[in-house]
């Protein structure tokens, strides 16, 4: 009885690195492996065991011939992952998530006074021009009615500090910044999260907690300087589809070279982009900072 072959767990990643609504988890380009089990998988059918290769089924051969040929076939993923070229990218920075620890709002202010780096500051305020369209105090998101009480954007200061200079940067080419969200408090990612909505690739588990929950990323898109009016981008916020990704190029060249802009330009000032969202951005060193519950009205 020859062996079946199972497909092994995609390769999430690591999931607390980035975020736009969840944890952003991202796939490794050769995630996916063939490991031969004993015993019969319930999710293939019964008979001759089938390979990872689409409908092709390994032949009923001599025993040692069987076996070795499930031995290649084991190794084939196995070797084209020691063989491909690291890949470099910009878009995963990889140190592991700290354990998970949400802060309250009397520990936070605790925290602030002990390190001010750790305050939550007001994007208004803090960057003077800058545009908000913040979606989860509205009905206009994907959740269908409002998420937060107060329409508010709150950054880590030295994440504000960072963005203040992306805008600087964007200034002298006419193009301003439109938040479309930043810190949400973690009780709306747990609310996120049950309503099941968006789905598990969008959506930070509780158990991780998002960037957006530590303060350190920010959604976000262009506007004209000239007009108050949004650049075109390759879809609207939150739309949870393969066009939202970096690498779909279906686009008319002007949304494409809008996308490139506002990456270029984020990276270049510390932040870093996710795959599946061209309107998320994290932060380098976000993981200094730990998950809020905070209040969005409780912040100066
Ligand atoms: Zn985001």
């Amino acid at each position: 009885m020859p062996l079946p072959l199972r497909p092994g767990r995609r390769d999430a990643g690591n999931p607390a690195r980035g975020d736009g609504l969840g944890g952003h988890r991202q796939t490794g380009l050769f995630a996916s492996r063939c490991v031969p089990v004993p015993g019969a998988d319930p999710q293939l059918p019964a008979g001759p065991a089938r390979s990872r290769f689409s409908g092709e089924r390994i032949l009923e051969l001599d025993r040692p011939i069987r076996a070795l040929l499930g031995l290649c076939l084991a190794l084939i993923p196995l070797c084209a992952t020691a063989a491909a070229p690291r890949k470099t990218t910009t878009t995963a920075p990889a140190p592991k998530a700290p354990p998970l620890r949400v802060v309250k709002l009397d520990a936070y202010r605790k925290q602030v006074g002990a390190n001010p780096d750790l305050e939550l500051v007001d994007l208004a305020k803090f960057i003077p021009g800058i545009q908000l369209d913040l979606r989860y105090a509205t009905r206009n998101n994907f959740m269908g009615r409002p998420l937060y009480d107060t329409p508010r954007a709150l950054l880590r200061r030295p994440v504000a500090e960072r963005l203040l200079k992306v805008q600087a940067a964007l200034a002298a080419r006419g193009i301003g910044l439109r938040i479309f969200d930043a810190y949400r408090p973690y009780s709306v990612t747990v609310e996120m999260w049950r309503s099941k909505k968006a789905g598990a690739l969008y959506i930070s588990p509780p158990s991780i907690g998002s960037q957006h929950n530590r303060g350190t990323a920010v959604d976000l898109t262009l506007f004209d300087l000239k007009t108050g009016k949004p650049l075109p981008m390759p879809t609207d916020f939150d739309e949870f589809s393969p066009r939202a990704a970096h690498a779909y190029t279906q686009l008319d060249p002007q949304r494409i070279e809008n996308r490139r802009i506002l990456k270029e330009t984020m990276v270049a000032n510390g932040f870093y982009p996710l795959l599946r969202e061209w309107w998320h951005y994290g932060y380098r060193d976000w993981q200094r900072f730990d998950v809020l519950d905070v209040p969005l009205d409780a912040v100066p």
